[in-house]
C-alpha cells in the first residue's frame, strides 16, 4: 500500500490567495460593471527588458542549428557564461564568490523550498512571522520543528534573534510581505546568532534589486563571518520580470560546513550539488542566456529602468499613507507597502472595506503570520495610472 507521507497533513490550507480569489470572484459577478484594481499580487506586469528578449532570440536560434545545437549541460548546476555574468555582478559590489559555489536554478521558490532536503528533520527552524509562506510550508512537508521569530510595529517588522537556539534560519531581506530591509549591524547580528549556534541561514534576497540606498546590505555575503554560515538564494523574477521566464541562482559557499548525526563534518555546496544532480535538470538554454543579458551593463541599466517605474509607484503610494497618517514599513528599497488598517480594522474587514468601497484589491496581513493581523500589504507592481488611481480612491474612502 502506497501511504502517503503524514507531513503533508500538517499544511495549514492555502486559505489566503483562495479567500481574496473568492471575495473578488463574489464581487464581480454581483457587481458586473466593476473597474477594480489588483494591487495584491506580488507580481511584475512590465515587459522583459529588450536585451533580455534580444539574447533569448539568438539562443533559440542557436538551438534550430546542427553546429549550434545543445543538449543536456554538463555541469548541472548551470553554464559557465552565466555562472561568471553572476559572479562579476557581486565583484561589483566588493563581493567575491567562486564560479563553483554560483548553481543557476528554476527560480528562488523551487530553492528555498528545496534546500531543506539536505537538513536533517530534527533541525529547528526558524522563520520570521510574517513570512513569504515557501518556507513554513516546505519545511512543514520536511517534517521539522518550527518556531517563529517576530517582526513587530516595535522593530519595524524586522525581527531579530531569539534568547533561544535554532539550527536553520530563513530571512528575507527586502522583506516580503513587510518592506523592511537589514541593515549591515542588524544583519552582523543575526550572523553572529547563527554561528554561535552552528546553525545555516538561508538568505532570500529575491528583491535585492529595489535596494537604492547605499548604506544597505544586497547580499548576506557583505556580511563579515556570514561565508561559514549562510546560503544565499536569489531570483531573476523580480529583478529582471522573470516570473513567467524562470531563473534564479543559489550561492553556497565553499567554507559552509555541517555534521551528520553521526558527528562527521561535510561541505554543504557538495551535498547540495549532489541533491541537485539527482533531482535538477538545469534551466532551459535560451533562458540561461536571457539571464546573463540581464548582468551586463546594458541589462543591469534595462532592469534598473523598470525597476525604478515600480519604486516611483511605491513613492506615490507612500505619500498617500503619510498624508492619510498611516503607519507603514516599506515602500524605499521595496516593491512592498506593508501598513496598519485604519481605526483599529481587522485584516479582513478593511480588505472587505477596501473592496466594496473603493474596488481596491489588497492582501490581509494576517494571511503571512500572526503577527500581520491588523496589516495589510500593497504592491507598487501595477502600472502608474492605476497605482494613482487606487490611491486616490484609497484616500476618498478614508476621509468619507
Ligand atoms: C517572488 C519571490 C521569490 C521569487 O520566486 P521565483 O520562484 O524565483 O519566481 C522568492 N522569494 C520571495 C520572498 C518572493 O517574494
Amino acid at each position: 500500500m502506497a501511504k502517503m507521507n503524514p507531513c503533508f497533513l500538517d499544511l495549514k490550507e492555502n486559505y489566503l490567495f483562495k479567500e481574496i480569489s473568492k471575495q473578488v470572484n463574489a464581487y464581480t459577478s454581483a457587481h458586473p460593471d466593476n473597474k477594480i484594481i489588483k494591487m495584491g499580487i506580488g507580481d511584475v506586469t512590465q515587459p522583459l527588458a529588450p536585451v533580455v528578449i534580444e539574447a533569448m532570440k539568438k539562443a533559440v536560434d542557436e538551438m534550430g542549428r546542427k553546429e549550434t545545437f545543445r543538449g543536456y549541460e554538463d555541469s548541472g548546476q548551470g553554464y559557465g557564461f552565466l555562472r561568471e555574468a553572476v559572479k562579476g555582478y557581486y565583484e561589483k559590489r566588493g563581493v567575491s564568490l567562486d564560479c563553483g559555489e554560483i548553481f543557476i536554478s528554476d527560480g528562488a521558490k523551487s530553492d528555498s523550498g528545496n534546500i531543506n532536503d539536505i537538513f536533517d528533520s530534527s533541525c529547528t527552524v526558524l522563520v520570521t512571522d510574517p513570512a513569504y509562506p515557501v518556507y513554513v510550508d516546505s519545511n512543514t512537508m520536511g517534517g521539522k520543528t518550527i518556531k517563529y521569530a517576530d517582526s513587530t510595529p516595535e522593530n519595524g517588522f524586522a525581527a531579530m534573534p531569539p534568547e533561544y537556539p535554532a539550527d536553520l534560519i530563513y530571512l528575507c531581506s527586502p522583506n516580503n510581505p513587510t518592506g523592511s530591509v537589514y541593515t549591515r549591524e542588524q544583519l552582523k547580528k543575526w550572523v553572529d546568532y547563527a554561528l554561535k549556534n552552528k546553525a545555516v541561514i538561508v538568505f532570500d534576497a529575491a528583491y535585492e534589486a529595489f535596494i537604492t540606498d547605499p548604506e544597505l546590505p544586497r547580499s548576506i555575503f557583505e556580511i563579515e563571518g556570514s561565508r561559514e554560515c549562510a546560503i544565499e538564494i536569489c531570483s531573476l523574477s523580480k529583478t529582471a520580470g522573470f516570473t513567467g521566464t524562470r531563473c534564479g541562482y543559489t550561492i553556497v559557499p565553499e567554507e559552509l560546513m555541517f555534521y551528520a548525526p553521526d558527528g562527521s563534518c561535510h561541505s554543504v555546496r557538495k551535498i547540495w550539488a549532489r541533491r541537485q544532480g539527482s533531482k535538477f535538470n538545469g534551466v532551459s538554454y535560451p533562458v540561461q542566456r536571457a539571464a546573463e543579458a540581464v548582468f551586463t551593463d546594458e541589462g543591469i541599466r534595462q532592469c534598473a529602468e523598470i525597476i525604478k517605474y515600480y519604486l516611483d509607484n511605491a513613492a506615490i503610494m507612500i505619500k498617500t499613507f503619510r498624508k492619510l497618517n498611516i503607519s507603514y514599513t516599506g515602500g524605499t528599497n521595496s516593491p512592498y507597502i506593508w501598513f496598519r488598517c485604519p481605526d483599529g480594522m481587522g485584516s479582513w474587514d478593511f480588505f472587505h472595506k477596501l473592496l466594496n468601497e473603493a474596488e481596491v484589491v489588497g492582501t490581509p496581513g494576517e494571511g503571512f503570520g500572526k503577527n500581520g493581523e491588523g496589516w495589510f500589504r500593497m504592491t507598487a507592481f501595477g502600472s502608474r495610472e492605476k497605482t494613482v488611481e487606487a490611491m486616490e480612491r484609497l484616500e476618498k474612502m478614508l476621509s468619507k
